[in-house]
């Protein structure tokens, strides 16, 4: 049976990104490989839309968020961490790996950050000198307003804005530059559609002033050192090169076929699980939910395992909730290789597996919604 990625990462790969990896090995510091690596630097820089410099460090996502840190802080120094479910946990549990102290501003799960709040937090406590979030926190599928925390902080010298935007960027917009993000972290087994091990992170003008100053212990993460070695066209450690290839024909493909296009393809597989859900009665866990993932509340008549261990049965993977969400929501990712086919694939069986775990859904009802995504998907 064919297997079907449906989770907010990792998530399913282009044929085209497959072939990438099963090419025969080149040496990561061949002429080859450097070309392959330069234009991809430059290729980065278009989706983080920045003038900044692009790198990219052999780890999953965590790495970026580690990276992040270290390049920029220091022991003692006060971060706000924007806490509203798993990964903006994680921002204060490496914060605090490193000695700093942290200001968790704690967000209910499912609710996005009040810019209002941070404002008020910034006001309170002048020693604060980053503002860490999350563009989509994926445990929850919460979109924060990013561009509008950017205008907050982007004013003042004295405090540095960090995105983790592993669950966003390639997706839904995030324009580095434009939204005064200072450190843009993201992953490539999200939403860029490759596969997992390469974290992805830029900083700004403001953010390399801090680099100079910054005292955190680092060394496999350390910026500089990296960046005089991609100065010279190399890189300061063996590259995982299938991946940088595998990530390569991506950008490669989410470029051709144009940022736009691609935004409005992800809000059409988010529309069409939605009008789904809605139509099956089912609702939306987050208040203002990201177009990357879907998190839809299971009552407990229908049980979240179930439907999921139902999905299971049609070769369909997707994602339980986390923490206190366990059996209470499911998410269903849409980044990464995901055709209009497969698309239906899934909203087919997740119609079907309603209809068998719900009595009091009709026939009718599944036809209606799947008419509704065929619409929706086509348009
Ligand atoms: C997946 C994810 C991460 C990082 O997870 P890894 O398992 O280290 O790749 C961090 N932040 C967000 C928002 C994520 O979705």
């Amino acid at each position: 049976m064919k297997s079907y990625l449906f989770t907010p990462g990792p998530v399913p790969l282009s044929q085209a990104a497959c072939d990438a990896l099963s090419q025969p090995a080149i040496h990561h510091r061949s002429a080859q490989f450097l070309a392959l690596f330069r234009e991809l630097k430059g290729n980065l820089k278009k989706i983080f839309q920045t003038q900044s410099e692009v790198f990219l460090h052999a780890s999953s996502g965590t790495g970026g968020l580690e990276s992040a840190i270290v390049n920029t802080l220091s022991p003692g120094d006060t971060v706000l961490v924007i806490n509203s479910g798993k990964f903006g946990e994680r921002w204060a549990e490496i914060a605090r790996a490193y000695q700093m102290k942290v200001h968790e501003l704690m967000v209910p799960w499912g609710e996005a950050v009040s810019v209002e709040e941070v404002s008020q937090c910034l006001k309170r406590d002048p020693l604060i000198k980053a503002v860490l979030c999350q563009a989509c926190e994926t445990s929850t599928g919460v979109l924060h307003p990013v561009a509008e925390l950017g205008s907050l902080v982007r004013e003042d010298p004295k405090i540095l804005y960090m995105v983790d935007g592993i669950s966003a960027l390639g997706a839904i917009p995030l324009p580095m530059d434009e939204f005064g993000i200072d450190v843009l972290v993201s992953g490539s087994h999200k939403g860029l559609s490759s596969p997992t091990g390469l974290s992805l992170i830029s900083l700004s003008e403001k953010a390399w002033k801090f680099y100079e100053s910054a005292r955190s212990p680092r060394y496999y993460f350390d910026l500089g050192p990296e960046r005089t070695a991609n100065d010279s066209h190399e890189t300061r450690f063996s590259s995982p090169v299938a991946l940088v290839r595998s990530l390569s024909v991506n950008i490669e493909i989410l470029l051709s076929e144009g940022l736009e296009r691609t935004f409005a393809r992800v809000s059409r597989l988010s529309q069409s699980t939605v009008c789904v859900a809605h139509m099956l009665g089912l609702t939306l866990f987050p208040q203002s939910p990201s177009p990357t993932l879907t998190a839809l509340s299971i009552p407990q008549e229908i049980g979240a395992d179930q439907l999921k261990r139902s999905l299971e049965t049609y070769g369909i993977m997707v994602a339980g909730g986390q923490d206190q969400l366990k059996g209470k929501i499911l998410r269903i990712g849409h980044m990464g290789s995901i055709s209009t086919e497969d698309q239906l694939y899934m909203i087919e069986k997740l119609i079907t597996s309603l209809l068998k775990l719900n009595p009091k859904l009709s026939e009718e009802v599944g036809q209606l919604a799947m008419k509704s995504a065929r619409e929706i998907l086509s348009s």
